[in-house]
C-alpha cells in the first residue's frame, strides 16, 4: 500500500509529531481527526489512510492486505508495540478471549449527524484557505455557507481536522502563492529539509527545489 514510503526518517517525524504518549498504558493517542471507524485519521505521501497503519508499515512492515490491529484495544493508539497484522477474524476472536469492547470515541467534525461536510473535505477547505482561495468562492464549491466556511478558517468546527490536500489537486508548478514561497524560503533557510517542506506544505518536491533556485517567485 506504501510504495511510497518516502523518507522513513521523514515518516517517523511527521507521526511523533502527531501523537501524545499516555504514561500510564504507554499508548501513543492520534491527536488530529479520528474517523468514524474510531481509528485516527492521516495524511502521507498524498494518501490518506490511517495512523495506526501508518506506524505499522514505517515501524513493522507493509501489512498487505491484512488488518492493523490493536492489542490494547485503543484504536487511537499508534504505538507499533501494541499493534500486530491479522485478519479481521483474529480481531473478532481477541475481542471474545478478552472481553473487551471500546466504545467509539466522542463525536466531532462530520460523525455529528448534522454536519454537511467530511472531515475530508474540511481538510481540503483548510489547506485551499491556506493557498490563499477565497471564502465564498469555497463555499460555492462545496455547497456550503461562506459562514461555515468562515467557521471552518477560525477553528470553530472541524478543529481536529489539518490542512491536507490530496495528490491530485496539490498545486501544479508555478501556481503557488507569494505567501507559500516566503515561507518556503524561511523554512529553506532554518535548513528544513525539501522533502518535509513539501509534504507539511502539500507541495510537490519539485517546486520547493524551484522555489530554492529563484525560479517561482510567487504570485
Ligand atoms: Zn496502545
Amino acid at each position: 500500500m506504501f510504495d511510497s514510503l518516502g523518507n522513513a526518517q521523514d515518516a517517523i517525524a511527521y507521526l511523533l509529531a502527531r501523537i501524545e504518549k499516555d504514561p500510564q498504558t504507554n499508548c501513543w493517542l492520534w491527536k488530529l481527526s479520528v474517523g468514524n471507524h474510531g481509528y485516527g485519521q492521516c495524511g502521507w505521501n498524498g494518501r490518506m489512510t490511517t495512523a495506526h497503519r501508518l506506524s505499522h508499515c514505517i515501524f513493522k512492515g507493509d501489512p498487505g492486505s491484512l488488518f492493523v490491529l490493536h492489542k490494547c484495544r485503543n484504536r487511537r493508539c499508534c504505538n507499533p508495540e501494541h499493534l500486530y497484522a491479522g485478519t479481521q477474524l483474529d480481531n473478532f476472536h481477541d475481542m471474545l478471549k478478552d472481553g473487551t469492547h471500546v466504545p467509539p470515541p466522542k463525536l466531532k467534525g462530520e460523525e455529528v449527524g448534522n454536519a454537511a461536510l467530511t472531515d475530508q473535505e474540511a481538510s481540503e477547505i483548510k489547506q485551499s484557505l491556506l493557498n490563499g482561495t477565497s471564502a465564498v468562492k469555497l463555499a460555492r464549491k462545496y455547497d456550503v455557507s461562506p459562514a461555515t466556511i468562515g467557521n471552518i478558517k477560525k477553528n470553530k468546527h472541524y478543529s481536529h481536522v489539518e490542512p491536507f490536500l490530496p495528490e491530485h489537486t496539490k498545486k501544479v508548478r508555478g501556481s503557488v502563492t507569494k505567501r507559500q514561497v516566503t515561507e518556503v524560503q524561511a523554512r529553506l533557510s532554518s535548513g528544513e529539509r525539501n522533502r518535509a517542506i513539501a509534504q507539511d506544505m502539500n507541495l510537490n518536491e519539485s517546486t520547493v527545489s524551484r522555489i530554492k533556485l529563484g525560479r517561482i517567485k510567487g504570485d
